[in-house]
């Protein structure tokens, strides 16, 4: 009799992300906060959705609820139909800032989730170091992260989420600490795993390029509280190159999703606020006012 296999193989169909009006509040009395308000979103199986809002929306707030790291106060969530109650394997988290063990080589953060699984010491070592040459480090295995530089720390932070076959991949804001170069590298890489392991991707970003550029969709979020305030199809061809950040359908939907950010329904808004103080919102540097 063969044993039922430790991972779902990689072509494990992808979840479907579901959120009916969801609330999330902390604290209480006067220093109570409502994070996230009535948010409803769907995200099909595959999809790979960026979330763009003002700083203080609730976009981490967000995924740490899909994660399972932070409870509703009000709604529902569910993925793949089961409604989520604490973090799993079936979800991975890829921060800002990557949370790898510096006392750990590469390889063995990469191995942890498969350890903690109870794979054995032959099929973890085979597996991370699988993973590890997709994503460009095989020859790094026996490095230290603090040896690496920010993207290479960034891949391994890849490598240890998706060496467990997640279903959904959720990364607030994986790239914003890189320099231009080394983040357009990352997107493509990125998108090229997305491809091959057939994940949903939730992903948090102040950068209006590199939502396009990734995504089958974009939701805004309104100011805090946050809920679904515009949610647009970004209708480009894939596989996406390099070609297409030039393009005019590029730039057309540069121009639509900026219209979105800053003409909301909010006209106090930060997004009028920015540095040349001008109403038309067009010429406001995103990074001064979208965080
Ligand atoms: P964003 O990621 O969009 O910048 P967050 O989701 O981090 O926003 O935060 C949304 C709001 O919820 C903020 O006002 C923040 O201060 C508050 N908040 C987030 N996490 C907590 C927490 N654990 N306890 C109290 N307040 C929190
Ligand atoms: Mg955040």
């Amino acid at each position: 009799m063969s044993a039922a296999p430790l991972l779902p193989d990689a072509t494990a169909a992808s979840a479907a992300i579901e959120l009916r009006g969801v609330d999330i509040h902390f604290g209480d009395g006067k220093t109570a906060v409502r994070a996230v308000s009535e948010l409803d979103l769907d995200v099909a199986p595959g999809q790979f959705v960026s979330v763009l809002g003002p700083s203080g929306c609730g976009k981490s707030t967000l995924i740490g609820a899909i994660a399972g790291f932070t409870p509703l106060s009000a709604g529902e969530l569910r993925v793949d139909g089961r409604p989520v109650s604490a973090p799993g394997p079936d979800r991975g988290v890829v921060f800002q800032h990557h949370t790898l063990f510096p006392w750990k080589t590469v390889r063995s953060n990469v191995e942890f989730g498969l350890k903690m699984r109870g794979a054995g010491a032959r099929e973890r070592r085979e597996t991370a170091l699988g993973m590890l040459d997709s994503v460009g480090l095989a020859d790094f295995a026996n490095h230290y992260p603090w040896q690496l530089s920010g993207g290479m720390q960034q891949r391994v932070s890849l490598a240890r989420v998706l060496v467990n076959r997640p279903r959904v991949t959720l990364m607030d804001e994986p790239f914003c600490a890189l320099d231009a170069q080394t983040r357009l590298s990352m997107q493509e890489l990125l998108l090229a795993l997305w491809h091959e392991f057939h994940i949903t991707v939730v992903f948090v970003t102040h950068d209006v390029d590199e939502a396009i550029f990734l995504s089958d969709r974009i939701v805004v979020l309104s100011e805090r509280p946050g809920r679904v305030k515009a949610d647009l199809t970004v209708d480009l061809p894939r596989p996406r190159t390099r070609d297409l950040l030039t393009s005019i359908e590029f730039m057309r939907l540069k121009r639509e999703a900026l219209a979105l950010l800053f003409d909301g329904p909010e006209p106090g808004g930060l997004g009028y606020r920015g540095r040349t103080g001008a109403s038309s919102g067009r010429t406001l540097d995103l990074q001064s006012v979208v965080s």
